[in-house]
């Protein structure tokens, strides 16, 4: 009976990501990255490509318009663990945007003076409030994460990361919550919607198929929906990569689900053949 299942469900993915398949140099393939290509792992700095996926991604580079990576992680970091130049990566959230073959990430021109604002905020919140509750800051630039995975107490850890987020918002700035971490950034500033329209922009494309697992990405999944509502794409396929940890709002909003990074790859390895 599984079986049978499993086949009714690939055909039905198929026939939503045909349209790709059938014209490939007028194609986005778009993808997060963690949760997403590669599993969640404990520390973050470990996360790595699934063995084969970096084949397949090489092979989607030949066939298709444009294959990008959108990330919360810096763009250079993004592209170092996937270790193709001919892909684009869209990082910190879409403050960041290196288009195949370029060395240097452009910034996001909407920040315009306030890229150092969240980690002035960082540096006026006392450091016992971190170290004290479990909770990690990544520097990334404009952005600064707060992490939790792996904290003592993930409830204590969470607390905190909630009054934090809310002395940020009084700061003006954006607190942003993810799988296990708070994202503060400058108001207004990038977001996954805005990476994915521009990563679009020109060059004749009107279909895109984009995977997801965590809230930011359902910025992405709502533009992708304007843009095919108001004709600019004829095909915008949203896939959402479930996960335990995961917010209901990527199943809700996905065109189609699949359970974690080895359900994105077989589509992947599909779309490459
Ligand atoms: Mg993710």
């Amino acid at each position: 009976m599984a079986a049978k299942s499993d086949s009714v469900a690939r055909a039905a993915w198929q026939e939503l990501l045909e349209p790709l398949r059938a014209e490939p140099t007028r194609a986005a393939i778009l993808t997060d990255f963690d949760g997403t290509l590669s599993p969640i792992v404990e520390r973050a700095e470990d996360a790595a490509l699934p063995d084969g996926a970096r084949e397949i991604l090489e092979a989607l580079v030949d066939l298709y318009a444009l294959v990008g990576a959108v990330s919360g992680r810096r763009a250079a970091d993004v592209r170092a663990r996937v270790g193709l130049d001919g892909v684009a990566y869209a990082g910190n959230h879409g403050l960041e945007l290196m288009m195949p073959g370029e060395d240097e990430p452009s910034a996001d021109p909407s920040l315009d003076g306030r890229e150092g604002d969240a980690a002035e905020f960082i540096a006026g919140v006392a450091a016992e409030r971190f170290a004290g509750s479990g909770l990690r800051v990544e520097d990334k630039g404009p952005i600064q994460a707060i992490h939790w995975r792996g904290a003592p107490d993930d409830a204590v850890a969470e607390a905190a990361a909630r009054q934090i987020a809310v002395d940020a918002g009084r700061a003006g700035l954006e607190p942003r919550f993810g799988r296990k971490v708070l994202e503060l950034r400058p108001v207004g500033g990038g977001g996954k919607d805005a990476a994915v329209a521009s990563l679009l922009a020109g060059d004749g494309i009107d279909r895109v198929v984009f995977a997801g697992d965590d809230r930011t990405d359902v910025d992405a999944f709502r533009r992708l929906g304007e843009l095919r509502e108001a004709g600019e794409l004829v095909a915008a396929v949203r896939v959402g990569v479930l996960s335990a940890e995961g917010p209901p709002e990527i199943a809700e909003e996905a065109d189609l689900t699949v359970e974690g990074p080895p359900g994105w790859l077989e589509m992947l390895a599909w779309l490459a053949e």
